[in-house]
């Protein structure tokens, strides 16, 4: 029914692993990761092996909604702990870049605590003057 690939742990969880999975779509579904970073962990993943540029319009209202439903159960769930969104995009810092797949991760503070305790960095914002920001929107226009 769905495209998969040989091999792609994200293709085989719906079939494989179904302790981890937390819900199932018609076209997306969530399920805890093999590490989550903390609890509450979860990833939402189209069933098709396909990277974000190339999901249907149904899939991505798919992933949109569940993404949602799943955000406003973390709140209740850790309302300590408010989950930031993560998207895998097909780059090398993917485990599965051929496989889009969106994390929502708690966390009790914004995106810089998450990587400054994922990655050992200071968790102080580094505000930069509007001369780097400006090189930086400049690069990305
Ligand atoms: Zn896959």
């Amino acid at each position: 029914m769905f495209s998969m690939a040989d091999d792609c742990p994200l293709c085989m969880i719906p079939d494989t692993k179904p302790a981890q999975l937390v819900e199932k779509g018609k076209y997306v579904y969530a399920a805890i990761p093999y590490a989550p970073i903390e609890p509450g962990h979860v990833m939402i993943v189209p069933y098709r092996h396909v990277r974000l540029k190339n999901l249907t319009p149904l899939e991505l209202v798919e992933l949109r909604d569940m993404t949602c439903f799943l955000e406003d159960k973390l709140v209740r769930l850790y309302p300590n702990n408010q989950p930031i969104d993560a998207s895998m995009l097909g780059t090398k810092h993917a485990s599965i870049p051929d496989h889009y797949h969106a994390h929502l991760i708690p966390s009790p503070a914004n995106m810089n605590y998450l990587l400054a305790a994922y990655y050992g960095r200071s968790p102080e914002r580094v505000i930069l003057p509007e001369s780097e920001l400006e090189i930086m929107a400049q690069r990305l226009r």
